[in-house]
């Protein structure tokens, strides 16, 4: 059975989930930020998260590395 992209999402380390979360760049900030009230997707192939800047509340989005 195909894993969702949250479970591959949760089978992730979950200090390797950290670093990425804690580590998204806000366009609006300009600099690294948290990411908050992210969904897990999928595209590509690739794990994404969208959610948003923990700081001013934009849209961000990054991929899992
Ligand atoms: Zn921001």
């Amino acid at each position: 059975m195909k894993k969702t992209p949250d479970e591959v999402w949760q089978s992730i380390f979950e200090e390797h989930r950290v670093a990425i979360t804690n580590s998204c760049w806000c366009s609006q900030c300009r600099h690294s930020v948290t990411i908050t009230d992210y969904k897990v997707k999928a595209e590509r192939g690739a794990l994404m998260l969208e959610g948003k800047c923990q700081i001013c509340g934009s849209k961000v989005v990054r991929v899992v590395d």
